[in-house]
């Protein structure tokens, strides 16, 4: 299937959802607290990857000065974020911006706080890192998620997936060395439950397939998508006390 095409459908299928990636509105606020930021200051905000704004929104709720610029590659998810952000009174807090996560253009040491939840593995994490520190201003805060073994080895089925997936996936320690060496000081980190992949992503996403397929009735590519996301599923429901999300929330020196 060519890029185009899977992208198109990608979005087709996932705009309608609160989120899409893994996650929570708890988790979200959790991973905030160890930021230990001041909460009421006018922070300069970036949520990377934002999608349709799960975190943004909750971001805008708990930090009621801050400025927030979220930044996706596709419009199609900005326009959601934009109409829903109208909708819970914050739309004048918040930004929207269609650009590559590799090619931000925030200035430099501009940003209190850069967030981003489930999207840093499209960049890769180690290159996140070094691509986004310089946006933030020294003592700024990091916090992202990422995918994490929860213990060492792994069972073949699952390593081999990540290994085609995301070769950047390791254990919280080499994460956590990972960032200390791109020059971070780990603030907290915490794993995602079972409840953030299966009630808040997997199971809204299955219900929303009969739809899909319909909207696309005779095309394979989407036949082949419902396929690839409900084999994923199928992987964490098996695995999930192998991998999660780990949520790193950290402090640039
Ligand atoms: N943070 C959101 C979305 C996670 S899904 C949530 O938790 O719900 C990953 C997001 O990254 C998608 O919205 C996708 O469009 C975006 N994305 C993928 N590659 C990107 C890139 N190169 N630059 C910017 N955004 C990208």
């Amino acid at each position: 299937m060519d890029e185009q095409t899977l992208i198109r459908l990608l979005v087709d299928l996932h705009r309608d959802g609160a989120r899409q990636g893994p996650g929570s509105a708890d988790e979200t606020r959790r991973a905030l607290d160890l930021a230990r930021l001041d909460r009421g200051a006018r922070l300069r905000v970036a949520d990377i990857g934002c999608g349709t704004g799960a975190s943004t929104l909750v971001l805008a709720d708990r930090l009621p000065r801050a400025r927030i610029t979220a930044v996706d590659r596709f419009p199609g998810f900005l326009e959601i974020l934009a109409e829903r952000a109208h909708a819970a009174g914050v739309a004048r807090r918040i930004e929207t911006r269609a650009e590559s996560m590799e090619s931000l253009s925030f200035a430099a040491g501009s940003l209190d706080l850069a967030w981003s939840e489930g999207a840093i593995y499209n960049i890769g994490f180690a290159r996140g890192l070094e691509a986004w520190r310089p946006f933030l201003r020294p003592g700024g805060v990091l916090a992202v998620s990422e995918i994490t073994w929860l213990r060492p080895g792994p069972p073949a089925e699952i390593r081999r997936h990540w290994e085609g997936e995301y070769p950047e996936i390791a254990t919280a320690a080499e994460k956590v060395a990972i960032l200390e060496r791109a020059g971070f000081d780990l603030l907290g980190y915490f794993v995602l439950p079972p409840s953030s992949w299966i009630d808040n992503y997997y199971r809204p996403a299955e219900k929303r397939m009969p739809a899909f397929l319909e909207r696309h009735a005779g095309r394979p590519e989407a036949v082949e998508i419902v396929e690839m996301e409900r084999r994923e599923a199928e992987l964490y429901r098996r695995y999930q006390d192998w991998f999660s999300y780990g949520f790193y929330v950290a402090r640039r020196r």
